[in-house]
């Protein structure tokens, strides 16, 4: 599979997508303005380019922290059973949490996320995803703020890998086989 070939064609611009996460951020400020400081949890790895983008536009404090959930692997299938690899170091209890994903596809993953911060007790808990594939859904999750809507197509790029390649990639775009398989 990783050696099939293909080509990338753009979907977002990082014009586009950075023009969009300054609208998100207001949204996000608005929504913190009671808070102090919050802790903004990424999910690793595809959100870290995201992370990093939107920690840059918020005129809030926050604190970062990482999160490492698993559920596609290698390849190109969402796996439906969500391990935690790696989790946060710092406590939540009673804070503001800010989640980070980059795509929700089944919704498996955020989910599982959801429930399990949930349970150590936050005062308030949002998320975001930069991309939202709705017609993916197998589960009734929704993330408070969405970048981008997409159709049913594996992408890459700003942070996203194709079997650990194409995160550096500035934009989002669509991997199209080129063997006609
Ligand atoms: P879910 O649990 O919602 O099915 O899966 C969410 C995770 O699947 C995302 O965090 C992301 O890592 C991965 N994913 C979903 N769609 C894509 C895609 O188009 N490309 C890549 N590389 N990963 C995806
Ligand atoms: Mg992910």
């Amino acid at each position: 599979m990783p050696h099939r070939p293909y080509e990338i064609d753009v979907m977002i611009s990082a014009k586009t997508i950075a023009a969009r996460i300054e609208e998100l951020s207001r949204e996000i400020e608005a929504e913190f303005s009671d808070t102090d400081k919050i802790v903004v949890v990424g999910l690793l790895r595809g959100s870290f380019v995201f992370i990093a983008d939107i920690v840059r536009e918020l005129d809030i404090g926050v604190e970062v922290d990482f999160l490492e959930a698993s559920s596609y692997g290698d390849g190109m299938e969402s796996s439906r059973e969500v391990r935690i690899l790696k989790d946060i170091r710092g406590q939540i209890e009673g804070r503001d949490v800010l989640v980070v994903e980059d795509i929700v596809d089944t919704g498996y993953t955020l989910d599982h996320v959801i429930n399990l911060l949930e349970s150590r007790k936050p005062r308030k808990l949002r998320t975001i995803a930069l991309l939202d594939k709705p017609s993916r859904r197998e589960t009734g999750v929704r993330a408070d703020w969405i970048g981008f809507e997409i159709p049913d197509e594996f992408v890459v790029g700003y942070g996203i890998d194709f079997a650990q390649r194409n995160r550096n990639l500035p934009f989002i775009g669509k991997v199209r086989f080129t063997d006609d398989q």
